[in-house]
């Protein structure tokens, strides 16, 4: 099996006690009165980042750019690329267009005003661009977006997924241009659906990511893994009064995280999600010349999103 392309490495960078399944008991008004440890356990990340020789793509909220700049700075000054997560981790299909392009803005103020940099990829929340909020991909080009990584091809989760969304990478037309779709990966292993990544990373056997992995590879694409500091602190404050399965998610096998990540890193090449983008390019275009592959799911998402946006322009009269 020969690879070419290396698989992406993406961190949400958010605190624990900002996660969509806290939201309900954590008012965001009360955010600073919490404990904030994503400093330390971002550091700890980038330590296990920079032993493996590795960089990454950091999906930073907006709100912990603000009040941690200099966290910020350092990720990017460690060679990693810098994308937003929005600024106050709303589900985004729970918002109006309008109150998305607010948060998307404030996020990309925020990061910039961090770190210099202008972040032009990004993750929703919860990975919450679905059926029902594919609009959002048309305010991420009006906003200068070239990439994103929101939308799930995953089935029966109760927060995100959009089941027949397409695995690979591929781009997806808007009124207002096209966006590049990066979606996080899912393979089938043993008759189970694997997310390579979040909570399956630590509830699951390591054999069971790292065949998911090979899966992916063997059909010559890049696999997408993600994570979150909070993932790598095994001493976080518990919060009381969460629902059974936000919290078996949450904390399930938090002590395993950093001594995975390190063998994933050690077996798998990984790299930030714009260097897979562009060796996945050079790839197609040596290959072909153009690649079709990208012409014909043009065409297949445009008529979702145009149909989409008849959904949604129907439900607004
Ligand atoms: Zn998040």
């Amino acid at each position: 099996m020969s690879v070419s392309v290396p698989n992406a490495m993406t961190i949400d960078v958010e605190d624990y006690f900002q996660v969509s399944g806290f939201e309900k008991k954590i008012r965001r008004a009360n955010w600073d009165q919490f404990e904030s440890r994503v400093v330390a356990s971002t550091e700890r990340l980038l330590a296990v980042l920079d032993d493996a020789n590795v960089r990454g793509t950091f999906f930073i909220l907006g709100w912990v750019a603000q009040r941690h700049p200099s966290l910020v700075r350092r990720i990017a000054r460690e060679g990693h690329e810098i994308a937003s997560h929005g600024f106050w981790h709303q589900l985004v299909y729970s918002l109006t267009p309008e109150a998305f392009a607010k948060d998307l803005a404030d996020s990309k103020e925020a990061i910039a005003s961090a770190c210099g940099v202008v972040p032009t990829a990004y993750r929703a929340p919860s990975f919450s661009i679905t059926g029902k909020s594919l609009w959002a991909l048309e305010i991420l080009v009006q906003q200068g977006f070239k990439v994103d990584s929101s939308v799930f091809p995953i089935r029966g989760h109760d927060r995100y997924g959009m089941p027949n969304a397409k695995k690979e990478i591929h781009w997806i037309q808007t009124p207002a241009g096209r966006i590049r779709e990066f979606p996080p990966s899912i393979a089938r292993v043993r008759g189970v659906s694997v997310p390579v990544g979040g909570g399956y990373f630590r509830l699951l056997p390591w054999g069971m990511t790292s065949q998911a992995i090979r899966r992916i590879q063997a059909h010559g694409r890049p696999a997408m893994f993600y994570t979150h500091p909070w993932e790598v602190d095994p001493g976080q404050p518990r919060i009381r009064g969460i629902e059974r399965r936000s919290r078996f998610r949450h904390y399930v096998g938090l002590k395993r995280t950093e001594g995975r990540l390190r063998r994933m890193l050690s077996t798998y090449p990984f790299d930030t999600m714009e260097s897979v983008l562009r060796a996945v390019e050079s790839r197609t275009t040596d290959a072909n010349g153009a690649s079709c592959d990208a012409a014909e799911t043009l065409g297949e998402n445009a008529n979702l999103v145009a149909s989409q946006n008849v959904a949604f322009k129907e439900n607004e009269a």
